[in-house]
């Protein structure tokens, strides 16, 4: 702890934003980051408590309290080294990750957090500055051949990790550029897309290769879940050409809502809409993309992928946006005895809402109204009532039904599983539920103990919060040992 007296010193800083009109006009992040001294302020609040709550509260395990302290010393540098430590790509979490290690630090109980995620965020925008993020190639090799199949973070994070530790990695992406919804569900306002891009070039110098437009196992046939494969390679191959294959496709069916009138024109899967946007950015050419511009925008899910739908209309040019939630709107504050340090139940108003938007809650949509005339096949109104929760059921609030002029619908309600098809190639589970209940245990053999052979094992990584891949990694079938 730098300053005994930090925390009684110096309010907490938030980072600033960029006025509203001047951010509508561009798809470019617009969050400016602490200065040095605030920077350093801010790592001041940190009292570097004997039980750091912030660390347990942070899904990677932050080595918050240090790198807080390092960076009150001026010391960038190991600043960097001890952030790097537990997380690969603090760059993206720095600017998209919720943040639940301030929601449980203990400066939360009764004062403002410090400011953990601005932190971060200035040690690896300085780190990339200086050009102390470099290739880091394993200095001997193992051997063992390792298929990752998926490119968000998790998998980026694993291939990293096992490139690391010796093997020869290949990641395999059906779409045609890497990055998961990092790349194309995660508008490049909230981040840019060349943060993935020079990852990308630091794990090729690690030696790890990556394979876009390639869909491992199968696909269904009107799947809606984006896929720009050009070629598919099926299990049976992977399994002979690979040691171990790695599933870390995500979850990427989205919840769908079947009322009537959900197959008109206008009513449409959130990421059916957020990745043409992001491709458009990219300079890719796009047919028959969705524009939101001059419509009647109504969002359904009151999240972060609806909150993104909500930003990319407004900067489309919609004439109105709306947000609708099931739930009951929650208090503006939490109940801090209650809920300290877990992740607090209350409004969360993004830098989207602030940007315009209209937010309905405790709200149900019976049915998608078509217009009429020539546009009898599109959505031109959604009917709606109102609801109440008792003792945990949804009820209807008779005589609350109403209208909303809609004329683009977006499906924000969250996703409900991976894609069954490419689970059922590899000989896996279709549910959580089904699949084998073990501690997380995948073992990564480095280099000098992994001259032995390994046993082909499938693993399967997803991330519910997208910086920890191994939270969710198992090993079913075969395993990471030394025969
Ligand atoms: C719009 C949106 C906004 C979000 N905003 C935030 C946020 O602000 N903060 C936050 O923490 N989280 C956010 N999330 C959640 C976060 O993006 C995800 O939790 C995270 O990306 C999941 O990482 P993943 O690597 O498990 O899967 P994904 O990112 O889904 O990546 C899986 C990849 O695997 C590929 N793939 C799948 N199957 C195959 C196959 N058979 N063959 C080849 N490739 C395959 C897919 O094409 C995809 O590229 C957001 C999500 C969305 C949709
Ligand atoms: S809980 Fe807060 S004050 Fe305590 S060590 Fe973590 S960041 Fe510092």
């Amino acid at each position: 702890m730098g300053k005994v007296t930090g925390f009684l010193e110096f309010e907490r800083v938030p980072e600033a934003y960029e006025p509203v009109p001047q951010r509508l006009k561009t798809w470019k992040e617009f969050v400016i980051g602490l200065n040095e001294e605030q920077a350093r302020q801010q790592g001041a609040r940190c009292m570097d408590c004997g039980t750091p709550f912030c660390n347990s509260g942070c899904p990677v395990n932050n080595i918050i309290p240090d790198f807080n302290d390092l960076v009150f010393r001026g010391d960038w540098r190991n600043a960097i080294e001890v952030l790097h430590q537990t997380n690969n790509f603090p760059e993206f979490t720095g600017r998209v990750c919720p943040a639940p290690c301030e929601a449980a630090c203990t400066l939360n109980v009764n004062d403002d957090a410090v400011g953990i995620k601005s932190i971060e965020h200035a040690i690896i925008d300085r780190a990339w500055a200086e050009g102390w993020v470099l290739p880091q190639p394993a200095a001997l090799k193992t051997g063992r051949k390792v298929a990752v199949v998926g490119s968000g973070p998790a998998g980026l994070a694993a291939a990293q990790q096992l490139a690391r530790a010796g093997h020869a990695v290949t990641v395999f992406e059906k779409n045609s550029r890497i990055g998961g919804l990092l790349r194309y569900g995660i508008p490049d306002f909230k981040m840019e897309k060349s943060h993935i891009d020079r990852r990308m070039a630091q794990m090729q110098a690690e030696g790890v290769d990556f394979r876009t437009g390639v869909l491992v196992g199968a696909w269904p046939e009107d799947c809606k879940v984006t896929n720009d494969a050009l070629q598919t390679i099926d299990a049976a191959q992977m399994h002979a050409e690979f040691d171990a294959v790695l599933l870390t496709g995500g979850s990427e069916i989205s919840r769908d809502l079947p009322v009537p009138g959900r197959e008109l024109d206008g009513v449409h899967f959130a990421m059916e809409f957020l990745p043409m946007q992001n491709k458009v950015v990219a300079g890719d050419k796009v047919k028959g993309q969705i524009s939101a511009a001059g419509k009647h925008v109504v969002v359904i899910g009151g999240g972060d992928t609806g909150s993104d739908c909500v930003g990319t209309s407004n900067r489309h040019g919609a004439a109105s946006v709306t947000q609708f939630e099931l739930m009951p709107q929650p208090p503006e504050h939490e109940n801090r005895p209650l809920t300290w340090p877990y992740w607090p139940y209350k409004l969360r108003t993004s830098s989207s809402h602030d940007e315009g938007c209209e937010r309905a809650f405790a709200i149900a949509t019976k049915a998608f109204v078509a217009g009429s005339g020539k546009d009898k096949g599109r959505v031109a109104a959604l009917r709606t009532v109102n609801v109440e929760w008792q003792g945990g059921k949804m009820v209807e609030v008779a005589g609350s039904e109403k209208e909303y002029k809609a004329d683009l619908v977006l499906l924000a309600m969250g996703f409900v599983a991976p894609v069954a098809s490419v689970l059922d190639a590899f000989g896996w589970p279709r549910t959580t539920a089904a699949m084998p209940r073990r501690r997380p245990t995948l073992s990564m053999p480095t280099a000098p103990v992994s001259t032995r052979s390994l046993r082909p094992a499938t693993c399967v990584a997803a991330s519910r919060w997208w910086c920890g891949p191994f939270a969710k990694a198992d090993r079913p079938r075969g395993r990471w040992t030394n025969s």
